[in-house]
């Protein structure tokens, strides 16, 4: 056993003909040349960058696990790629801030290409042109492994100290706001499983644009950003897990009550032909569709209009209210025109600990 993972690194040398070095070179020379504030990017001993003067570091990571975390059925590896970047960035800006730099760790089986991780790496570098961002890849590492294939990515961002938005400022009164819309992520997803588990099932064109923000989500970057500089967010985070679980997050952090009022959810056409054709009620769709990576906040109440107006004016993109936050006491609620009962947190995700895509349907 001890010389196990030396036969496996050697396993995969041999079938990825560039091996360890040789890879490490070729995503290096595929890089974008510099980067603001790079120092020392990829090929030495530690990364090192000059941050922006008079910024604060955020730090995030994630893991993304074939089979559970992605799905090479439904995406493409410049998909993959794409959406991991995503991911991590939505984070970075949920807190009121720009994604800078990543380093980004891979685990390879011995079936993986290096035209596979040259495609990977593709989306990634794709995730700055269409989402207008300048995320540089700084350094990272790679391993062999006889698991599925894992992909892991620290991002580096930066904020105005001032202009930090946590996910504990909501008060009482507070409007609680959303980008965009909801429940695509989930309903492109469904209508993927429902496919490989019925060919014969075909997904509406009507509902093609859910399958994309499955696929290729676009994490509210310069939204995060106007929204943290108007100083009447009082607390932001980025829907990962479902628009209920998550909201629950900012009540428990916040220490209030809420309440989201279920007929003012934003909702697309596409995702409501999708929520038809797989017989799932729109509003648990809207609710605990994860992966969404739209923002909620709390806004000052008298601050909305003038707010969403402006998001609208900059970036074309909707702030919604969808309730309000109350006192502790009052609890977590969901009002939909019929009753009002405890919110609870029903997003898919959390029956399980990593659960896999292919046991939902
Ligand atoms: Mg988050």
């Amino acid at each position: 056993m001890l010389y196990a993972p030396t036969t496996i690194r050697y396993s995969m040398t041999s079938l990825i003909s560039s091996g360890e070095f040789g890879l490490i070179r070729r995503i290096r020379n595929r890089q974008p040349s510099g980067g603001d504030g790079v120092i020392a990017g990829i090929g030495d001993d530690a990364a090192a960058v000059l941050p922006t003067p008079g910024t604060a570091l955020l730090y995030t990571t994630d893991t993304f696990v074939e089979g559970l975390d992605f799905d090479l059925d439904f995406s493409t590896w410049p998909q993959i790629g794409f959406k991991s970047m995503a991911a991590n960035a939505s984070d970075i800006a949920a807190m009121g801030g720009t994604p800078r730099y990543a380093l980004v760790t891979l685990c390879l089986p011995s079936r993986r290409t290096p035209e596979e991780v040259d495609l990977l790496y593709e989306g990634m570098h794709r995730f700055n042109e269409t989402c207008g961002a300048s995320v540089h890849i700084i350094g990272g590492d790679l391993s062999a492994t006889d698991g599925p294939t894992v992909l892991s990515i620290t991002l580096i961002g930066e904020a105005d100290p001032a202009r930090i938005v946590f996910r504990s400022g909501a008060l009482p009164g507070d409007a609680l706001c959303v980008t965009g819309d909801i429940g695509g992520s989930e309903a492109g997803l469904r209508l993927l499983l429902r496919r490989r588990k019925n060919p014969a099932f075909a997904i509406p064109d009507a509902s093609a644009e859910t399958l994309e923000k499955h696929r290729t989500p676009r994490p509210r970057l310069r939204e995060a950003n106007l929204l943290a500089a108007s100083g009447n967010v009082h607390a932001m985070i980025d829907i990962s897990d479902g628009l209920s679980s998550d909201a629950l997050h900012l009540a428990e952090n916040s220490h209030t009550g809420l309440c989201i009022e279920a007929d003012t959810l934003p909702v697309r056409t596409a995702t409501r032909v999708a929520a038809e054709a797989l017989g799932i009620p729109i509003v648990d769709l809207a609710l605990n569709s994860g992966e969404e990576f739209e923002l909620l906040c709390a806004v000052a109440p008298d601050a909305v209009s003038d707010l969403a107006a402006e998001l609208m004016a900059e970036t074309g993109v909707l702030l919604t209210r969808i309730g309000f936050f109350t006192t502790k006491d009052l609890g977590c609620l969901l009002r939909t025109p019929g009753e009002t009962r405890p919110l609870v947190a029903s997003g898919y995700e959390h029956f399980a600990f990593h659960p896999s895509p292919k046991s939902r349907s």
